[in-house]
C-alpha cells in the first residue's frame, strides 16, 4: 500500500500505523532501554531472529524503527538506520565497508567535520581518503585503486553549495565495481533522490532540514538495495565473508540486497553504540511530516533573497545554485528540479570586517552555525567557525573573508528582506 503514496503522504504516514490496542494517532515514544520476554523460548527466538520484536534499545526500538521506515520510504531504499547524529551516520557508513589499508575517494567540497573525519580521523584507523575537485571526474577516476571501497560526495555541499553530478559519479564508481555514497542532507529526499540517479547509499544529518526545528540531533544511513556486493565479493569481504564481529554471519547471505544496512546495524551501531534516542526519533519523525511544505517555503524565500542580494549595491557576489548565474545551475535543474534548499552564500563589499558587521547588524535573523532550521540563521565563517584561519587558508578551504552564509527559514519573506536590507545599509562601504 505505502509504496503507491506520493511523497507528501508518505512523509506523514509511512512507518507508523496506530496500534490496534492503544490507537495513538501520534507516533508513540517507546522511551525504554529494554523489552520484556514472554519466556525463555521467546527470548531464544528473538535472539535467533525467528520472530520479529525488540530486545534492547541499542539493537532496535519501535519509535526509532518507525522513523527509519519513514526515511527509507522517502528515499526509496530497502532499509534505513538512524543514528545519534549525522556525523555518526557518515562515519558508520565508511566503516561498514572499509578497514585497514582501504581508501575512500571523495569530492573535496564537503562539510568541514566530514572532511576532517576523512582527512584526519579515519586515517588513524587505517582508512585513507583521496580528494578530487567535485567537477574533475577524470581526477576522481584516476584516484581509484585496488583498495578503494567507495566514491563519496554531498549532493549539495555545505557550505559551498556545489552540486554534484550524481549520475556521472555513479557511472565512474560502478565502472570500478564500487558504490557511490551521497550525503543528501541539504537537498533532502524531497528535492533530490540520489538512488534515482544511480547512487547506492545515502546519508543524512537529520538535525537539519529533515527535523527542521533545530531542536534535535540525528543522522540516518539509507541503503538502496541496488549495489551487487556479492558480484565484487573479494572487494567487500566485510559483507561477503564470515564476519567475526557478528558471530560469523555472512551479511550478503543473511540480508541479501540489504546486506549493507544489515552490517551497519549489527556491527557499527551495535558495537559502537551511537544510537538515536526514542525521544529524538519521535521529534525528527514529527518534523519530517512537514518537510514538503517547509521546503517549498524555504526554496521560495531563498530564491527571492538571492535575487534581492544580486541587485543590492552593498553585495559583491551571490552563490545559490537555483539562480541562473551559478555554475551548477544546470545540475540543480537536472537533480533538484531547479530548487536548491535554503543554504545561500554571498559576499559583502568590505571584506572580513564588513562580513562581521553585517552579521552583527541583523536583528531578526539569528547568528548561528546551524542550518536547516525553520528560523533563518546567519554565519560569517571568517569571524566565527573559521576565525583562526589566515586569508590564504580561508581561500584554500573555499571560504572567502567576506562570505556570509544564510540558512533561509520559513518566516515571511518581507520581514527577512527588511532585516537584510537594514543590515546591509549599516555595513555598506
Ligand atoms: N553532513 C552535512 C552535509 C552537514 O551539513 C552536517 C552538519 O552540518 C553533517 C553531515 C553532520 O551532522 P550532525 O551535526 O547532525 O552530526
Amino acid at each position: 500500500m505505502e509504496r503507491f503514496w506520493r511523497f507528501e503522504t508518505s512523509a506523514v504516514h509511512a512507518g507508523y500505523d496506530p496500534d490496534p490496542h492503544v490507537r495513538s494517532v501520534a507516533m508513540p515514544i517507546y522511551q525504554t532501554a529494554a523489552f520484556a520476554f514472554d519466556d525463555a523460548q521467546h527470548s531464544a527466538d528473538l535472539f535467533d531472529g525467528k520472530v520479529d520484536g525488540f530486545i534492547y534499545s541499542r539493537l532496535g526500538n519501535p519509535t526509532v524503527r518507525s522513523l527509519e521506515q519513514r526515511v527509507a520510504t522517502l528515499e526509496q531504499g530497502v532499509g534505513a538506520l538512524a543514528m545519534a547524529s549525522g556525523q555518526a551516520a557518515v562515519a558508520a557508513t565508511f566503516m561498514t565497508i572499509a578497514g585497514v589499508g582501504d581508501n575512500i575517494v571523495a569530492a573535496s567540497s564537503l562539510y568541514g567535520t566530514t572532511y576532517g573525519l576523512l582527512a584526519y580521523t579515519l586515517p588513524q584507523y587505517g582508512i585513507e581518503a583521496k580528494f578530487f575537485d567535485y567537477r574533475d571526474h577524470d581526477r576522481c577516476e584516476q584516484l581509484i585503486d585496488g583498495n578503494t571501497k567507495a566514491v563519496f560526495c554531498e549532493s549539495i555541499a555545505n557550505p559551498s553549495g556545489h552540486v554534484a553530478d550524481i549520475a556521472g559519479l555513479a557511472e565512474i564508481a560502478h565502472r570500478h565495481g564500487l558504490p557511490l555514497i551521497v550525503d543528501n542532507t541539504i537537498a533532502t529526499p524531497y528535492l533530490c533522490r540520489p538512488f534515482e540517479h544511480g547512487a547506492d547509499i545515502s546519508v543524512h544529518s537529520m538535525t537539519k532540514y529533515m527535523g527542521g526545528h533545530g531542536a534535535t540531533l540525528g543522522g540516518v544511513v539509507v541503503d538502496s538495495g541496488q549495489f551487487p556486493w556479492a558480484k565484487s565479493a573479494d572487494k567487500f569481504p566485510k559483507l561477503t565473508q564470515a564476519d567475526v564481529s557478528a558471530h560469523g554471519k555472512v551479511f550478503t547471505e543473511v540480508y541479501g540486497e540489504a546486506a549493507f544496512i544489515g552490517r551497519c546495524s549489527e556491527v557499527q551501531l551495535r558495537t559502537l553504540g551511537a544510537i538515536l534516542s526514542p525521544m529524538s526519533a519521535n521529534m525528527i519523525a514529527l518534523g519530517i511530516e512537514t518537510l514538503a511544505v517547509r521546503m517549498d517555503r524555504i526554496c521560495f524565500n531563498a530564491e527571492i533573497i538571492g535575487r534581492f542580494l544580486l541587485e543590492h549595491p552593498a553585495v559583491q557576489w551571490v552563490s545559490y545554485p537555483a539562480l541562473e548565474n551559478h555554475p551548477d545551475h544546470e545540475r540543480a535543474q537536472r537533480y533538484m528540479g531547479g530548487r536548491t534548499s535554503g543554504v545561500l552564500s554571498f559576499g559583502v563589499k568590505g571584506g572580513r570586517e564588513a562580513g562581521a558587521k553585517l552579521q552583527d547588524a541583523l536583528t531578526l535573523i539569528r547568528r548561528s552555525t546551524n542550518i536547516g532550521d525553520c528560523k533563518t540563521l546567519v554565519c560569517h565563517p571568517a569571524s566565527t567557525t573559521h576565525r583562526k584561519l589566515s586569508a590564504e587558508d580561508l581561500k584554500k578551504s573555499g571560504v572567502s573573508e567576506e562570505l556570509v552564509r544564510l540558512s533561509v527559514g520559513i518566516e515571511h519573506i518581507e520581514d527577512l528582506l527588511t532585516d537584510l536590507d537594514q543590515a546591509l545599509h549599516q555595513c555598506a562601504v
